[in-house]
């Protein structure tokens, strides 16, 4: 038996065996490519063992047919094949039908002959004694598979070289390899239209073969696990947490999109530049003593929170260099924001609530005391607040509460603290103001209140207020609440001497004193 049918039985066997192994593989997307590679080269090699293998024309044109169902299609789905490699491919179902569409042509009109002779114009079977096989009288067609598989082919292998060029290092002999893998096949062609094996013999299914062994075993051998760490790469670069990795003299080594919008200077630095000559860079953030810690960024207007936590870059025996991750928690920031203004303020008028009144205007009033500094609490209560609910609605009683609150937001100054005490009570804290320039605030708020007016369903009302003034004395101890209390007193004493009056405080061996009647 001639060495080159030894070889065609051991080319069928191993496509037969090729295939079964990338059916068995074929778990991802990404395979499909190979699996629809390894089945034409399949077709191809049996149908030409068949072919050489033939008693008879009538044979070898069955076992021609069946060769064509996959020689027309290797060109396309290597190029697929190879566009998938290099992540190039988006529409990979239209541009399938579109390569495999000539193909489908040529293999219709291989199984048409010689109903029409567009391919073929005539076909002999000659037996060499050595290899049998069929002569081909070429039609107008015939060149056209040749030269769109070789075309197709051809493009594959120069996709693959354009991205050897931008690969990196270790990557480089794995393509160098996958290139070898497409140019074989054309080789085997150019051997035989130059004559160069023995005649008649065509070298094309053998190097096929080989060529898918050699996609097949890097594929599972390299590619998957290249896969995963792609995967990886895409992670991270396309989180939306910014990642900036250090060597271990705090040198620039790799940063993702998020890091670059952060820091745009970064996306200029060439790797290996030192991090803190990078502009505009915040020098915190490789100062490893302050890992997980917060600082502000202010992008655009607004400012963006960002939480840093630092995590060496190890292998077991050594330490590489460092990996930045910049958490956003603007968000976490705003709705920490919202609860500390819902847990300090009252809900209705925007005033402090009881609690952070007392406790803001407590700390206030211990430095007042301590410097010797004038200040004064005013409590105030709105007069028949009960009746104006009874008359008019919860409604409108809340709304006078709301302006009430609004006159004291607008006329105290920033310095003042006040917060809603009780229901229709009030509390300020104004420091460095004596009993009688606190009395003159309070009178003018006083007044103020008594301008509002207010409409409901049972007609237009107005509102007084009655105020305490309550002054630190520095002639005797006294403590925060025990100034409320004083003022409260006061407060009391308006009430009882006819409402809608200021009353200032005075020590028990002093009066109460109305400032108006
Ligand atoms: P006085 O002049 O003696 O202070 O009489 P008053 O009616 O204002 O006093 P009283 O303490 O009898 O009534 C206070 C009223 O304030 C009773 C309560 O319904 C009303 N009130 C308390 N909180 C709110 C609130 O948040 N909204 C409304 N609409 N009313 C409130
Ligand atoms: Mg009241
Ligand atoms: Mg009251």
């Amino acid at each position: 038996m001639p060495y080159a049918l030894v070889l065609q039985y051991i080319a069928a066997a191993f496509s037969v065996v090729l295939l079964f192994i990338s059916l068995l593989n074929w778990r991802e997307r990404r395979m499909t490519h190979y699996v629809l590679l390894s089945l034409a080269v399949c077709a191809l090699t049996v149908g030409y063992l068949l072919e050489v293998t033939s008693p008879s024309l009538a044979a070898a044109v069955i076992a021609c047919k069946v060769a064509y169902l996959g020689i027309p299609f290797v060109g396309p789905f290597f190029l697929m094949f190879c566009l998938d490699y290099v992540n190039w491919l988006l529409r990979q179902k239209k541009l399938l039908f579109l390569l495999t569409a000539p193909s489908a042509l040529i293999t219709a009109l291989v199984f048409t002959w010689p109903a029409q002779r567009l391919y073929y114009i005539d076909l002999a079977f000659v037996d060499t004694g050595w290899l049998p096989h069929l002569v081909v009288m070429p039609g107008p067609l015939y060149y056209f598979n040749f030269i769109y598989n070789l075309l197709l082919s051809a493009l594959g292998c120069a996709i693959l070289f354009r991205s050897l060029l931008h690969s990196r290092p270790q990557e480089k002999k794995y393509i160098t390899l996958f290139i070898f893998a497409g140019i074989l096949p054309l080789m085997a062609q150019i051997f035989r239209l130059t004559e160069f094996v023995p005649d008649g013999w065509d070298p094309t299914p053998l190097a096929l073969v080989l060529s898918s062994a050699l996609l097949g075993w890097f594929l599972m051998r390299f590619r998957q696990p290249d896969w995963q760490s792609l995967g990886r790469d895409m992670v991270v670069q396309n989180m939306k947490d910014a990642f900036i990795l250090l060597d271990t003299n705090g040198c620039f080594m790799d940063a993702n999109d998020t890091a670059f919008n952060y820091f745009p200077a970064l996306r200029q630095a060439s790797r290996g530049v030192s991090i803190q000559s990078v502009p505009d860079f915040p020098a915190r953030l490789f100062n490893a003593a302050e890992d997980n810690t917060e600082f502000t960024l202010d992008k655009n207007s607004e400012p963006l929170y960002l939480r840093v936590s630092r995590s060496p870059l190890e292998t077991s025996d050594r330490v590489l260099g460092t990996a930045i991750l910049l958490y956003d928690v603007t968000e976490n920031h705003r709705l920490m924001q919202e609860l500390r203004q819902i847990a300090r303020h009252d809900g209705l008028t925007g005033l402090y609530n009881r609690g952070t009144f007392f406790s803001a205007a407590q700390r206030d009033f211990d430095l007042c005391r301590r410097n010797q500094n004038d200040g004064s609490v005013l409590m105030m209560d709105l007069d028949h607040f009960k009746s104006v609910n009874d008359t008019h609605g919860h409604a409108c009683g809340d709304k006078v509460l709301v302006d009430v609150a609004q006159i004291l937001l607008t006329r105290l100054r920033h310095t003042d603290i006040s917060g809603r005490y009780g229901g229709e009570e009030f509390c300020v804290w104004l420091p460095g103001a004596p009993g009688d320039g606190a009395a003159v605030i309070a009178e003018s708020i006083r007044e103020e209140v008594k301008q509002l007016s207010f409409m409901s369903a049972s007609g237009s009302f107005g509102i007084t207020i009655s105020i305490g003034v309550a002054p630190v004395d520095y002639s005797r101890e006294q403590n925060f609440e025990e100034l409320v209390g004083e003022a409260d007193t006061a407060l009391y004493d308006a009430k009882n001497s006819g409402r809608d009056r200021v009353c200032i405080y005075r020590a028990p061996d002093r009066e109460v004193s109305p400032l108006n009647d």
